[in-house]
């Protein structure tokens, strides 16, 4: 049996749906641990410190990262976003699961640190759908959601580098693939 939690990376681009299939395991698997990363980025409307982020400044990450507080960080959009260490660590060096649902940049520093890591990425099922996913949530501008297309195709390259990906077409079905996952790699003997 595997002595330590699984590690499982979640990336996507946004609007794949990656958040709405973490939230639905989430009641699912209450035992997987979410990490909640910190970022620079101000929050968003209903946001709320300590649940969707910890939010802060620039000048507090930057000092955090010369303490190498960081499993992984990286800079999305102008803004950091990194992986606090220390609850990852404690968490799996207790057996437990964590999920960090992170950028692929991150995914990869992850792999590197942590090579049993598993790795799944959410893709939508078009560019078409993607687009009005983005529109759909009124969250961000008609430049950013240009942004975010742009970079989905450059992301799509690097979908080889993961151990599994996910189609989200129907949400439903999404999830459950997900799931089979989870339980398939939370059973595997050895992990390299
Ligand atoms: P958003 O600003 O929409 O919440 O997130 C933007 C992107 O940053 C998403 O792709 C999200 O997965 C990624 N992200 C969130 N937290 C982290 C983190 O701790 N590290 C990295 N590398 N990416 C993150």
């Amino acid at each position: 049996m595997a002595d330590s939690g699984l590690l499982i990376v979640v990336s996507g681009p946004s609007g794949a749906g990656k958040g709405t299939i973490c939230d639905a395991l989430r009641a699912r698997f209450p035992q997987v641990h979410y990490s909640i990363s910190m970022t620079t980025r101000p929050p968003r409307p209903g946001e709320k410190e300590g649940v969707n982020y910890y939010f802060t400044d620039t000048a507090h990450f930057e000092a955090l990262l010369a303490q190498d507080a960081f499993l992984e960080y990286a800079k999305v959009y102008d803004h950091y976003y990194g992986t606090p260490k220390q609850y990852v660590y404690d968490a799996l060096a207790r057996g437990e699961h964590v999920l960090l649902e992170i950028d692929i940049q991150g995914a990869m520093q992850v792999r590197k640190h942590y090579p049993q890591c598993l790795c799944v990425y959410i893709v939508p099922p078009n560019r078409q759908v993607l687009a009005a996913r983005l529109h759909g949530r009124h969250t961000d501008s008609e430049e950013v959601i240009a942004g975010r297309l742009q970079k989905t195709q450059a992301e799509l390259a690097w979908m080889k580098e993961y151990d599994y990906v996910i189609v989200n077409d129907r949400l439903a079905a999404a999830i459950e693939q997900m799931e089979a996952i989870i339980r398939a790699e939370a059973c595997r003997c050895a992990r390299n």
